[in-house]
């Protein structure tokens, strides 16, 4: 039997978590009354089935935020700014062919400025719209949903231009504060951080005993 059996999830737990699959020992009575508490738990709960820019509103006004995230107001303001690029925005995350439909964006605030004048070039051309932006390597990484009709060759060389220096100032933009930083391997993770942003994440490593 394998650890992630649909058949193991009792209808009670379904009913909890939706489309997360757990095993069987999870699948307990006990077990779904302390997921309850946890705070985590209650967040996804909060999240699930909500589409990018209803969560971004939830959290908006719940004043809560990662520090590692880009803040939800940044976020409203990106999807209201540029409706089209970012329609993916306001479907709902079950449609699991989009990435951007079910994470958003998956970089620090620090990033907000590039991504903002990015968004700009990129609306230029209607038919474009995001699939998936994200931090891979401490670069900013931006994928697009297929097109039906073949890109306009001028446009695409803009579009080329425009993310070419989109991601050459991501590597030298700290990605937490948006100050100059540095591109750094810390043990496995490779970022970008100003100095003062790379000394807290070393001591909250330290207090987690992982540095
Ligand atoms: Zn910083």
């Amino acid at each position: 039997m394998t650890a992630k059996s649909k058949a193991g999830r009792s209808p009670k737990l379904q009913g909890l978590v939706g489309d997360i699959t757990l095993s069987r020992r999870q699948a307990t009575g006990a077990w779904v009354a302390r997921a309850k508490k946890w705070p985590e738990m209650k967040e996804f709960i909060l999240h699930m089935g909500k589409t990018v820019h209803e969560r971004a509103k939830l959290l908006a006004a719940s004043g809560k935020r990662n520090r590692l995230d880009m803040s939800p107001a940044h976020v409203l303001e990106l999807l209201e700014r540029y409706p089209s690029l970012y329609r993916e925005a306001w479907t709902k995350p079950s449609n699991r062919a989009c990435r951007f439909a079910s994470d958003g964006f998956c970089i620090g605030d620090g990033w907000f400025g590039i991504v903002d004048r990015l968004s700009v070039k990129l609306s230029a051309d209607p038919n474009l719209y995001v699939w998936q932006i994200k931090e891979k390597y401490g670069s900013l990484r931006v994928y697009f949903c297929d097109q039906d009709t073949p890109p306009d060759p001028k446009l695409d060389k803009a579009t080329d231009a425009a993310l070419d220096k989109a991601v050459r100032e991501s590597i030298r933009t700290c990605e937490v504060c948006g100050k100059p930083g540095i591109l750094a391997r810390r043990q496995r993770w490779i970022s970008v951080r100003c100095k003062p942003c790379r000394q807290f994440d070393e001591e909250e490593a330290r207090k987690r005993g992982r540095l």
